[in-house]
């Protein structure tokens, strides 16, 4: 089986007015995360960690951010371009695991709820889906969000089938082939090959 791994992380600041929005959800909060975009800092790693599994670059490099175009951009249009990347690369998600890293809200209680939204947006069932969350102990970042998110893509089957099949007609073609130039020289003729309804006629 073709898999391939991939890693996205990114944080934002914590600021004041500023509608909450994390993997997808809209969350009642004092704060929201401050961003060229609408900040929402999971989506962003997932769009890294899927670029990255393919080796397509990094959100920065689709979406700059002094691009007036993405000024409070809905960060699912992101995500929706590293999904057709992986798709355009022949894969598909198996599984996404991640893990917030913030001092509030807290997660715990919306947990299942961004889980079922994550695996909406990335259309994969939500068992494939980890969400988990710890406090930024010791790490002098309480005004801040962080996610980190690792990914697993494996090759698309039927494209996998596909090449096989090709594949083995291909090396069919080549034994009939070598078959017929080895039965030429043999009897010293040339052999046709086998006739068709124009021979027929
Ligand atoms: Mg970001």
């Amino acid at each position: 089986m073709d898999i391939r791994i991939g890693y996205g992380w990114d944080s934002h600041a914590f600021r004041p007015g500023v509608p909450l929005k994390i993997g997808g959800l809209s969350i009642d909060h004092p704060e929201g995360l401050a961003g060229h975009s609408d900040g929402d800092v999971l989506l962003h790693a997932l769009t890294d960690a899927l670029l990255g599994a393919v080796s397509a670059g990094d959100i920065g490099s689709f979406f700059p951010p002094g691009d007036p175009r993405w000024k409070d951009a809905d960060s699912q249009i992101f995500l929706e371009l590293a999904k057709e990347e992986i798709r355009n690369a022949g894969y598909r998600i198996v599984n996404v695991d991640t893990t917030l890293v913030l001092n509030a809200p807290k997660i715990g209680p919306i947990s299942s709820e961004m889980r079922e939204r994550v695996a909406e947006l990335l259309e994969i069932a939500p068992l494939n889906v980890g969400i988990k969350a710890k406090t930024p102990e010791g790490l002098d970042a309480d005004h801040v969000a962080q996610a980190h998110a690792v990914v697993l893509l494996e090759r698309i089957e039927e494209a996998g089938e596909l090449q096989t099949m090709s594949a083995v007609i291909q090396s069919q073609r080549e034994l009939e082939d070598v078959v017929r130039d080895l039965v030429s020289q043999v009897h010293g003729v040339a052999v046709k090959a086998p006739f068709d309804t124009d021979d027929i006629t």
